[in-house]
């Protein structure tokens, strides 16, 4: 339960349950009521609190390359790397939903960002593709429905540790979907501005998959408050990619890149609360 955005989303579960979701998709004005205290928490705190989400750990490796190498280890370090890079602005608090080798399920990684009130949500993964030639970063955000059959595919890999507890489950299915489906516009519109500028931050410097904004259904992308993206930062499948993502100086590049989208989407987030 996100607990910033409280009282009007038990505004949306009681519409919810009446039945009345249709009227909040016609009207607009919940969700825009959303957005109005999503920011005015925003702008409560003194720096933006960014939680990162290094993919997979302890038993469960993610993707394999050819050589042995553990998707786990290298989201981990990348994520250590970007948050020394973040807390280096000055500008963040970061967080992160593990710091070790150890599990989390994914439900509890999306949990602790809304325990923790996070502005903004980023997932690390590198990519297993089909076929050895395709290279590149690709960024996700949010959608029940998945933008390719490569995005459906990726979305299944990372979500298969997603247990029979996954988010949302003690709600009923009715209920769940709804607030699935009230990913807020604001919440989906941050999103997709995050993963813009991920991919403008990138472009020329940074390798990506054509057409490497992408969405589909990622269960630790799914909470309706915090804006949210995972990035798959390259494909372990590519031997190109996997010497990259194994480089220090290269991990150290990916993270200053992602540290310059981050600043633009803090800085015209603040624009447009200032407009507003
Ligand atoms: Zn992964």
């Amino acid at each position: 339960m996100c607990v910033k955005c409280e009282p009007t989303r038990r505004g949306l579960m009681r519409l919810a349950m009446g039945g009345a979701a249709a009227a909040i998709a016609v009207s607009g004005a919940a969700p825009r009521a959303w957005a109005a205290e999503h920011r005015r928490t925003f702008s409560r705190h003194i720096k933006p609190l960014i939680m990162l989400d290094p993919g997979h750990g302890g038993i469960d490796p993610g993707a394999i390359a050819p050589d042995g190498i553990f998707e786990k280890h290298i989201t981990l370090s990348s994520a250590l790397e970007l948050r020394q890079e973040l807390e280096r602005t000055g500008r963040y608090r970061v967080a992160m939903t593990r710091v070790h080798d150890v599990y989390v399920a994914l439900d509890k990684r999306v949990a602790d960002a809304v325990a923790q009130k996070a502005d903004l949500f980023l997932s690390l993964h590198c990519d297993h593709l089909p076929e050895a030639n395709l290279r590149g970063a690709s960024m996700f955000t949010l959608s029940n429905d998945a933008t390719d059959a490569l995005a459906a595919s990726v979305a299944q890999d990372e979500n298969s540790d997603d247990g029979p507890t996954g988010f949302m489950a003690g709600a009923p299915p009715q209920v769940a979907n709804i607030l699935a489906s009230l990913e807020t516009r604001a919440t989906k519109i941050s999103s997709l501005n995050l993963a813009q500028d991920l991919h403008a931050s990138f472009k020329g410097l940074i390798p990506m998959l054509p057409d490497p904004t992408r969405a589909a259904n990622f269960a630790v992308l799914r909470d309706p408050s915090t804006p949210a993206a995972l990035l798959e930062m390259g494909c372990l499948t590519n031997p190109l990619d996997e010497r990259r993502l194994r480089n220090p100086v290269q991990r150290r590049q990916l993270a200053e890149r992602i540290t310059l989208a981050i600043n633009t989407y803090f800085d015209n987030e603040a624009q447009q609360r200032m407009a507003g």
